[in-house]
């Protein structure tokens, strides 16, 4: 909580009401709007990776270089920011996000959405207890961001467990991760699931060792339970004004941690256009659409790229073929190491379905996008996708890999063959070490794999997946540095890349996944103006130490979105 009072009433002293000269500026055509001066900048452009001073108009750079470079477009009305020689560099990029607000606004949160922390299984059956005790039975009491591995308990969250929160209403505790939910009877009651129930396609009602159902369910098979027992009957007027103020709030977060584009999963698109009226955009977003609204896309010919920007539409939003990473559901050739019986993972579609699915997008001139963990997954989507461009070829697709996140060299020869962009998970490497043992050192050494795209030449990207991951840029960039966690262990240390190397998967690769690198992704004259200005040098601190960088300064088109 202390993190969110800061930006709001911080944000509102100070976020808004800088470099308004811009009208000032306006009568002198070789004027700037803005000068920055004595920076170290990263400009993470090819032709001149340093500069120190860099000018802004109509919220588009329009010079780069040396402070003595600007004299001549500093005027009148110029605003001039002496950066004290802190380190600016282009906005971060987030190319895989669930940009729900609404949840941290209105929900009971039982774990820590921004950071490690862990809590107690009584904890979390206090705070639904009370949730419980507001709410009408037969209503759902659900907590969200749940993380089994940030329990000091060292179990899972069980039915026995929630049981204890209430026998008249049904309960959930949902898993961050978004792929797997904990239930208790009454849940279990409502939706007519027993212990002999038969286990649904691509998912599971697990089991303790008595055969009894011990309240996890896995993938597709939450879907019986989402459909029974009743929910809050909101007003049209109502759920909008949620959606905006949860969107206005998540905004306001991006802009904090230093986020300037964002890759939306779906989410409310007239909440979206109307938060940008009210002024309450802080960040560009490339609006990746759900299946209805693909499907209208494609009767009415829309198609990626189409908008402006601010909000774009991107590539689909993520087309589900295998289950989570961080959940161990996802798909493993191999199999999970020491699982007996064998588990691979669960498989969410079949292959004839999936190559119908991206033949259809694919040929509607919409960036496919699919979301495989595993190299099972990965392979099926390239199955699908070397299919369709060998019946329906087609300049720069970039066929979008959601998380890709178990990858060997065969499966990334071919991800390179045909110009795939991979946004494999940031924040993980330290976020969730705690679940790496799972895997083992054998595959982590294929898992993350940012050295080995960057090796084979892939444009990879960041792909925070918040609500699972967090999603501040400097924490993730330590992350992938280092592949050292919060508590100490390392993982698939052969897949670290340099500071330099994830700077850019952050931000120029980050705008190659949407056809936008022409546009943003470095400081260079011509591009957007979106740029943040760092209390440490990323290049220069110690590695273990990226994420306490101070985010001094964020700003977006020239305009301030957050200040210090
Ligand atoms: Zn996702």
């Amino acid at each position: 909580m202390r993190a969110s009072r800061r930006a709001v009433l911080g944000g509102a002293a100070a976020t808004f009401a800088a470099w308004p000269s811009r009208l000032l500026a306006a009568s002198d055509p070789k004027v700037a709007d803005l000068v920055v001066r004595n920076a170290n900048v990263h400009t993470v452009d090819p032709s001149a990776a340093r500069a120190e001073a860099f000018a802004v108009r109509d919220g588009r750079f329009i010079a780069v270089g040396t402070n003595d470079s600007m004299d001549g477009l500093i005027g009148k009305g110029t605003e001039v920011y002496d950066a004290k020689r802190m380190a600016v560099v282009p906005g971060f990029i987030d190319c895989h996000l669930h940009p729900d607000g609404e949840t941290l606004l209105y929900e009971v949160l039982v774990g820590n959405p921004f950071e490690v922390e862990l809590v107690t299984i009584e904890s979390i059956v206090g705070k639904l207890r009370e949730r419980a005790a507001k709410t009408p039975p037969g209503q759902w009491v659900e907590g969200f961001f749940y993380d089994d591995t940030k329990v000091k308990d060292g179990r899972l969250i069980t039915r026995a467990d929630l049981d204890r929160v209430s026998a008249d209403h049904p309960v959930a505790v949902y898993h961050r991760g978004g792929h797997t939910s904990f239930y208790n009877s009454k849940a279990f009651e409502l939706a007519g699931i027993t212990k002999n129930t038969p286990q649904p396609f691509g998912g599971t009602f697990d089991r303790d060792s008595s055969g009894e159902l011990n309240g996890r369910v896995t993938d597709n098979a939450q879907e019986l339970l989402w459909k029974v027992g009743k929910r809050p009957d909101y007003s049209e007027t109502e759920k909008l004004r949620r959606a905006k103020a949860g969107l206005a709030h998540l905004s306001r977060q991006f802009a904090r941690y230093g986020l300037t584009s964002v890759h939306h999963e779906g989410g409310n698109f007239s909440a979206l256009l109307e938060v940008r009226r009210d002024g309450e955009l802080h960040h560009r977003v490339s609006y990746e659409p759900e299946q209805p609204m693909i499907d209208s896309m494609i009767a009415n010919g829309w198609r990626t790229g189409f908008g402006d920007e601010w909000i774009r539409l991107g590539a689909t939003s993520e087309h589900t073929v295998d289950g989570s990473f961080s959940e161990r559901t996802m798909s493993i050739r191999a199999g999970y190491p020491g699982r007996k019986p064998p588990y691979y993972g669960n498989i969410t579609t079949t292959q004839e379905d999936l190559d119908a699915w991206v033949e259809r997008v694919w040929r509607a001139g919409i960036q496919p996008n699919c979301h495989t963990n595993g190299d099972t997954a990965i392979d099926m989507y390239l199955k699908s996708l070397e299919r369709a461009r060998r019946l329906f070829p087609k300049p720069d697709v970039r066929p979008k890999f959601t998380h890709a996140t178990l990858a060997d060299a065969g499966l990334i020869a071919r991800m390179k063959a045909i110009d795939a962009v991979p946004a494999p998970f940031t924040s993980y490497a330290f976020y969730n070490p705690d679940k790496f043992k799972f895997y083992g050192e054998a595959l982590m050494q294929h898992i993350m794999p940012y050295r080995s795209y960057l090796d084979a030449g892939i444009k990879v990207a960041a792909g925070c997946d918040f609500s699972p991951g967090p999603f501040a840029p400097l924490l993730g960039i330590q992350g992938m540095v280092t592949r050292t966690g919060w508590n100490g262990e390392t993982w698939g240390a052969n897949q670290r890349i340099s500071v330099a190397e994830a700077l850019r998967v952050y931000t120029w690769n980050g705008a190659y996944n949407s056809h936008e690198e022409h546009l943003k992704g470095s400081i260079a004259a011509g591009k957007l103006a979106d740029f943040v200005v760092l209390g440490d040098d990323p290049l220069a601190v110690d590695p273990s130490r990226l994420k306490d960088i101070e985010i001094v300064r964020t700003v977006v088109g020239g305009r301030t979105t957050y200040a210090a």
